[in-house]
């Protein structure tokens, strides 16, 4: 039957699903159909993608629905508490890596793509930084408030601009299995940032206990929301090939884990050890990534 050719695959003249979007392999393995298309493992860098690839109005529309905005306000990566949680973490990743850009007279300037509503940013700027946040859907950006709003840009990456090395730290939580094109938005990326600065990326754990337990029923497969699907190995060979160094991998458990807050006492301590214990040994439910950016060519 025909499927209708996204613009951006003509664009690259390829059929839909041969290649990998993060080391260009063809012929993937094809592991399972799911929603309207497939999901496929490259046999090179192991990366797990969905076919066919969506348009980008098409996300928009997605993300930009009632009730996909209400799910995530009310959901687990949302709020102040995980803001919290978060920037905790980072600051430990950073002061073992680059303990310089947390000196509070540094003024560092700072980039959360895909902020929501704000709150990671919010944090950042009770902390000294010079904060900005870019988002998709106008929404979120407005439920952020008044006084935040000069601090946001609306717009996919493709779409957003900064001056050349604008930022010291760059944070992408939860937004690259999103993005239609990795390649290209991490390498724009490298390009906001000043030489040496630090990106650091969370996307779910595609080696982590729960996908490797739960195989396709792992709650996280969820395109065309997800389009990619990330292991340690897949993640470092797409940095590399976008110019970052010295590539530091995590794994980490949920900073909010709401499975386990209706159990009893015990099983959810039980649960918490597992969650927290998998991470330990890097099959955490969050794969995390810390990347310098390259330094100028003449130093
Ligand atoms: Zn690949």
């Amino acid at each position: 039957m025909a499927r209708s050719i996204n613009p951006l695959l003509l664009y690259l003249n390829m059929p839909p699903q041969l290649q990998c979007p993060i080391c260009d392999q063809r012929h993937p393995k094809k592991l399972f159909d799911i929603a309207e298309g497939q999901l496929l493992k490259c046999k090179n860098c192991t990366l797990a993608f969905y076919s066919p690839v969506p348009s980008l109005s098409d996300l928009l529309d997605f993300y930009n629905a009632e009730n996909y905005r209400e799910t995530y306000h009310e959901g687990s990566l949302a709020g102040i508490k995980v803001a919290d949680i978060r920037y905790q973490q980072i600051c430990r990743y950073l002061y073992r890596q680059t303990p310089d850009l947390l000196r509070p007279d540094r003024q560092s300037q700072y980039l959360d793509i895909g902020c929501g509503e704000g709150d990671l940013m919010k944090v950042f700027a009770a902390q000294g930084w010079e904060v900005t946040g870019t988002e998709i859907s106008p929404e979120a950006a407005r439920r952020a408030g008044d006084d935040w709003q000069n601090h946001i840009k609306i717009g996919d990456i493709d779409s957003l601009d900064f001056a050349k090395g604008s930022f010291d730290l760059i944070t992408m939580y939860h937004i690259l299995e999103h993005l239609i094109n990795p390649v290209r938005a991490l390498t724009k990326i490298a390009g906001w940032l000043k030489p040496g600065g630090v990106l650091f990326i969370e996307t779910p754990n595609w080696g982590g206990l729960g996908a490797r337990l739960k195989g396709r029923d792992w709650a996280l497969i969820i395109p065309p929301e997800h389009l990619t699907y990330f292991n340690s190995r897949s993640l470092i060979h797409l940095l590399r090939r976008t110019e970052y160094s010295q590539i530091k991998t995590y794994s980490s458990a949920p900073q909010l884990i709401q499975s386990l807050a209706r159990l009893p006492v015990l099983l959810r301590m039980l649960g918490w050890s597992v969650y927290q214990l998998s991470a330990h040994v890097g099959l955490g439910a969050n794969l995390q990534a810390l990347a310098f950016a390259p330094v100028a060519d003449d130093q």
